[in-house]
């Protein structure tokens, strides 16, 4: 499986667009065969071979040769040293491998260029950097990852990140000279499809479709890249000046190793090393659903985002390769079983092509509009043109000549679903259609279809009695009910009546036999098998609490994956603080919230039988009921999403700005990752506002920083929102805020824990004065004002015990 990520995705690349410089990605990870003789750079007359290797001064890096995993070719490249998990970022032969390294050189050529040369002396590949004579010439790797070719001690004459090969390291950039027009070897000038010439960058098919795209810089980050604007552990620059536009992101901690590639199918992806499990973590992926990937499937391939098996051929169509679909490599799409007879069909005999329907499907773009005046006549019109392979008759009538890319299954009731009508031999139907055998069938069917009609009426009076009387017996001892999809399509009018939509799928409100309301989840991108789902749904059912929202039923219907829950009509948090309602939810209100979402997280932590961390608490996951008790949702949605939990986290909008740093930086999650999200959303509740919000002059500031200083200072009422006009209790405030800060210490020993939270705001326990968290130094984007605020407050030092907060 991993060896596929080797070469692989040769036909996905990243340009920034208008200045078109090519990114492709190289990305390759494979069994370490190179250990010995290890220098720190090249100078003149100094050649690399076998074996040896040149490490980075603080051993970060290592560059040598080495083979892709069962490959028999030799490349030179460069790898993480520090991580067991042979992960290569530059390739420099990668289009002319060697075979064997005991006779070839890595060297400075006489004219200052670093040369590969395989036996007898041949040069492979040359940096075709400009020539130098200087007998100072050397190539030294630094701890960056990148290789730099210098004159002297200053003068870099190449450098390995002006030609990424797979990896957008921190510290690299991607963009293009402006004088030269050069800046990748593969570079393209000509720039058809981004004819305004804007700042960004773009996912291309094969160098032409565009399939995602980062959104324009504004000055501060790209429009659509939550990383960029958030308060993550990133710094984004954009440049662009006479010599060259590009784009660089840094990391402000340098202990996280971390890495953005495009992997084998297309997505792009930012990596972190994790030390607890000794692994890569994708901590961001566009375009978000993998079936928006151009041509996922290849030809003929069908993507469904909720099946195990993302992509399938169409009916009548059959893997290309087979062996590449094994491996979950799908882009040479499928190839007919039986060709059309299109050709030949003017000659009298045999059967001609035909038409299977494919409901619900995402209709390819660009289509040939015809102007037929029915449905027959469309098929007619495609049955005529030997190159059609299908049509659509939705509004009007639409065929598609060639290969099919992009294919997608689609739910009902989805709006961009249609009936594609695929062309396929006769033979690739079941069964023949002599007009003799079509009577009878027809005779048949017509018989059949009043007896099923009856049966049908009869089973569904039946089911609907049972169903009522089932349904009224396990709601007497409270227990899960099973829906049906079916139950679902009537439960929610067939789902009409959306309340909203986040990182596991869409939300619909329904209402059960009783006059029950409920609110139904319809989860996306799921994976688990329906055994387990199974068991996580009963256990999530039996646990009940006055703060917690209630799991009341569910489905598992083939791919399809429902839950139910009770309806919480006061809607969610967020709702109710950012959207200028501020007002509505006084402070008393606030404040008999803010214990709820306490006591909800603490038994959750520590009075269930299997202790359930939360990992996204935010505001939008915690909802109102009438009388505004809040209930916390969404808990139990890390064990039943599984591995693809972390992508939810950090994809979604905003969500990043209330993740715990072990989540970045490896160490284990505990149940105070819950502690520290809990932090973060009190700061958003005392002021009413998102943490990261502009300040009156217009500048960026990082809420939780302030208000810590603010804390630290004794200057509480200046935090309040201000539409209570210091309607707040002082001493509750206080409280609060002191809670917050302790909440989001780095250090996880350093937060209290729930069930300590929940103590501290009934006032059974006293609150010391929090230290200032160092983390919000690294943080926040205002660093000057931060450093201003440390240096001008005394405050604790953190110490190493567990009970700082307590007086
Ligand atoms: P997220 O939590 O990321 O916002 P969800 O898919 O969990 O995404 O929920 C989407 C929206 O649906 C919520 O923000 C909320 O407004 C609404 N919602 C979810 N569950 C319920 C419920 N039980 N009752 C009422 N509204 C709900
Ligand atoms: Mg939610």
């Amino acid at each position: 499986m991993v060896l596929f990520h080797a070469f692989a995705p040769m036909d996905a690349e990243i340009r920034l667009c208008s200045s078109l410089s090519i990114f492709l990605l190289f990305f390759l990870f494979s069994s370490l065969k190179i250990q010995h003789c290890v220098a720190i750079d090249i100078s003149l007359g100094q050649a690399l071979s076998g074996n040896q290797t040149i490490v980075s001064k603080e051993g970060h890096f290592e560059l040598g040769f080495f083979t892709p995993g069962n490959s028999r070719n030799y490349y030179i490249g460069i790898w993480y040293k520090t991580i067991p998990v042979q992960t290569v970022i530059w390739v420099a032969n990668r289009a002319t491998p060697i075979s064997n390294t005991s006779s070839a050189e890595l060297k400075i050529s006489e004219d200052g260029k670093l040369v590969l040369l395989k036996s007898s002396k041949i040069p492979v590949w040359s940096s075709n950097s400009t020539p130098s004579t200087s007998n100072s010439t050397v190539a030294v790797l630094l701890d960056t990852g990148n290789l730099v070719i210098s004159k002297g001690s200053n003068t870099t004459i190449w450098q390995s990140f002006d030609h990424p090969t797979g990896t957008w390291m921190p510290g690299g950039w991607l963009g293009v000279n402006n004088i030269t027009g050069e800046y990748q070897s593969t570079t393209s000038w000509e720039n058809p499809e981004n004819p305004d010439g804007s700042n960004q960058f773009v996912l291309l098919w094969n160098g032409s479709e565009i399939y995602w795209s980062s959104g324009l810089w504004n000055g501060q980050y790209f429009s659509a890249v939550p990383g960029t604007r958030e308060s993550t552990p990133f710094n984004f620059t954009f440049v662009d000046n006479m010599q060259r536009k590009y784009a660089m992101y840094t990391i402000l901690d340098s202990s996280f190793i971390t890495l953005c590639f495009i992997d084998s199918s297309g997505l792009l992806r930012q990596w972190y090393w994790l030390n607890s499990t000794q692994k890569w973590q994708t901590v961001f992926t566009q375009p978000l659903a993998q079936c928006d990937v151009y041509s996922l499937c290849g030809a003929f391939g069908i993507c469904d985002q909720k099946s195990l098996n993302t992509c399938r051929c169409s009916h009548g169509f059959e893997p290309a390769p087979l062996k590449e679909w094994e491996f979950n490599v799908w882009k040479s799409g499928c190839m007919r079983k039986t060709s059309l007879r299109c050709s030949n069909k003017s000659s009298t005999g045999g059967e001609g092509d035909r038409f299977v329907e494919m409901t619900n499907m995402r209709l390819p773009a660009n289509p040939q509009n015809l102007t037929v005046g029915s449905a027959k006549d469309c098929e007619q019109a495609c049955l005529n043109n030997c190159s059609c392979t299908a049509y659509a008759y939705v509004s009007g009538c639409s065929i598609w000549t060639g290969d099919l890319r992009n294919l997608q299954q689609l739910d009902d009731g989805d709006g961009r679903a249609g009936a594609l009508h695929l062309q396929l031999a006769a033979s690739d139907f079941p069964a023949s259609n002599s007009s003799h055998k079509l009577v009878i069938d027809l005779t048949l069917s017509v018989i059949g279809g009043i007896l099923g009609i009856s049966f049908v009426l009869v089973g569904l009076i039946w089911a609907f009695q049972r169903r009522k009387q089932i349904w009224m017996e396990k709601q007497v001892d409270g227990s899960l009910i099973q829906f049906t999809f079916g139950d679902f399509q009537r439960v929610t009018k067939n789902f009409s009546e959306k309340l909203g939509s986040g990182g596991f799928g869409s939300v619909f409100k329904g209402t059960l036999i009783d006059s029950t309301e409920v609110a139904v989840k319809k989860l996306e991108g799921f994976r688990q098998g329906e055994e387990q789902f199974r068991t996580e749904v009963s256990t999530l059912a039996a646990i009940q609490h006055v703060n917690l929202v209630h799991l009341r039923g569910f489905c598992t219907e083939g791919s399809k994956r429902l839950l139910v829950y009770e309806y919480m009509s006061g809607g969610s948090l967020d709702s109710h603080l950012f959207q200028n309602k501020s007002t509505v939810l006084d402070w008393k209100t606030r404040y008999q919230i803010i214990p709820g979402i306490a006591r909800g997280l603490a038994y959750l932590h520590e009075e269930c039988r299997e202790c359930i961390i939360h990992c996204d608490i935010k505001p939008d996951n915690i909802l109102l009921d009438k009388d505004f008790c809040a209930k916390v949702a969404d808990f139990g949605m890390a064990k039943l999403i599984g591995r693809d939990f972390s992508r939810v986290l950090t994809t979604i909008r905003g969500t990043i700005g209330y993740l715990a740093p072990e989540w970045i930086s490896g160490l284990p999650i505990t149940s105070k990752v819950d502690v520290y999200s809990f932090g973060m959303m009190l700061f958003e509740l005392v002021s009413g506002k998102r943490n990261t919000t502009q300040s009156a002059d217009g500048r960026k500031i990082f809420y939780p920083s302030w208000v810590a200083a603010k804390v630290v200072e004794g200057d509480i009422f200046s935090l309040l929102d201000h539409g209570f006009k210091g309607a707040a209790d002082l001493d509750e405030l206080t409280r609060v805020c002191r809670v917050a800060c302790w909440c989001i210490q780095e250090s996880e020993a350093h937060r209290p824990t729930m069930g300590q939270v929940v103590q501290i705001l009934e006032g059974v326990l006293e609150v010391s004065m929090p230290p200032l968290p160092r983390a919000l130094q690294l943080l926040t984007e205002d660093q000057s004002q931060i450093r201003y605020h440390l240096s001008s407050t005394e405050y604790n030092d953190p110490l190493d015990q567990s009970q700082d907060f307590l007086q």
